[in-house]
């Protein structure tokens, strides 16, 4: 079985206990407006462009045999994606990794070679393998038979999820894992369909059904003024958490703009939209709100 993988990192302190192997699957059934992976959206493989690292040589628009690539006057190269077939032509003559294919087709045993030279770092530290993206029950195949592969191994296996998918195959998988981490958003759902795009009806449920199963759940917030760092939002969300019983810790994940820069490599800054990074004394102010409250929260994840 093969599925596809937009990135696969390694070293990663903030998806999960002790240090952890992050998979990143590729397509998400949301739209987050603030997005910091849009490259995870698309199901499909995406070209991405990097002006920043491109020495305007022209090679790649030479490669392009469809005439996808152009240069500017002052050697831009500009990109029509209505006449790329994402060949990979470009990709292989870049001498400056400036353009790229995002997305690549790996099996289940490739996944375990990459996160297997981490075992190390996995056995001393706590840690494991994190399976996020994008959204990883997007492809509920390939996430089942990871998460069983890595447990047969002895690994541990934390999910990252929007719990956007049906209650059936979230419950199946989530309860397959050592550790689900669960993101929440936004409480009023009309406010989440303008932010995300869909209802958050069914994230709700799934997540008050998880609850039911004893599945210990970390949290994930992401704070972004005038969004969600309301006090109204704050205090429906802890009014939901508090009466759920798995819930081990809720991670307030300050909003940055690292997203942004992506956008623009894809094309899609129509699609997106910039907020305001919280300030220290916002971010206190909500974690300091959750405590008070009752919940374990903290900075980061
Ligand atoms: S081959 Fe690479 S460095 Fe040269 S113009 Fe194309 S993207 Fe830029
Ligand atoms: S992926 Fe292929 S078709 Fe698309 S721009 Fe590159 S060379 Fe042209």
């Amino acid at each position: 079985m093969k599925g596809m993988i937009f990135d696969l990192k390694h070293y990663a302190i903030h998806d999960g206990p002790g240090i952890r192997a992050t998979v990143f699957f590729k397509g998400c059934p949301l739209h987050c407006l603030w997005c910091h992976n849009p490259e995870g959206i698309s199901p499909e493989k995406e070209l991405m462009l990097m002006p920043n690292r491109c020495a305007r040589c022209g090679d790649c628009v030479r490669a392009c045999k469809y005439g996808a690539l152009a240069q500017k006057e002052d050697g831009e190269v500009v990109v029509d994606r209505s006449r790329c077939t994402l060949c990979g032509d470009c990709e292989q003559v870049c001498q400056r990794e400036a353009i790229s294919l995002v997305g690549r087709e790996m099996s289940i045993e490739d996944i375990l070679a990459e996160v297997e030279k981490d075992r190390i770092f996995f056995d001393q530290s706590g840690g494991g393998v994190t399976l996020t993206g994008g959204e990883p029950l997007f492809q509920p195949e390939l996430a089942e038979a990871l998460i069983d592969r890595l447990r047969q191994v002895g690994i541990h296996v934390a999910l990252d999820t929007s719990g956007f998918a049906p209650e059936e195959t979230f419950l199946w998988i989530a309860q397959k894992s050592d550790l689900v981490l669960f993101d929440l958003k936004v409480m009023d759902d009309e406010q989440h369909k303008k932010f995300v795009g869909v209802s958050n009806r069914l994230i709700l449920k799934n997540l008050r059904a998880l609850d039911k199963t004893g599945k210990p759940i970390w949290i994930r917030f992401p704070l972004i003024p005038g969004v969600n760092d309301g006090l109204e939002n704050l205090k429906a969300m802890a009014d939901f958490l508090l009466e759920l019983k798995s819930v081990k810790m809720l991670n307030v994940l300050p909003y940055h703009k690292g997203g942004m820069e992506k956008v623009r490599r894809l094309d899609q800054g129509d699609q997106f939209e910039i907020f305001e990074p919280p300030s220290q004394a916002i971010i206190d102010s909500a974690i300091n709100y959750f405590t008070d409250r009752g919940l374990i929260a903290k900075q980061g994840g």
